[in-house]
């Protein structure tokens, strides 16, 4: 089983910066279909993999990035 997960940290704070585009959305959501234990530990990515989902160019409610922020401590 592969999983990058370390990767994905790196990814969820530049998510949080909003630098991530459209691919890097897609990699995270493919990210979380095959890691049980990204989509349990990170609920707030299911959150961001939505809202990539939602929107071409995402936008990070103000809750969500506060728990991201709280997630990466
Ligand atoms: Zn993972």
């Amino acid at each position: 089983m592969t999983c990058d997960c370390d990767e994905l940290g790196r990814r969820l704070t530049e998510l949080r910066d909003g630098a991530l585009g459209e691919s890097d959305c897609a990699a995270i959501q493919h990210h979380l279909d095959e890691c049980q234990s990204c989509g349990a530990l990170h609920k707030d990515l299911e959150d961001l993999a939505q809202l990539c989902r939602e929107s071409e160019r995402p936008r990070m409610p103000l809750a969500v990035r506060r728990r991201i922020e709280q997630a990466l401590k």
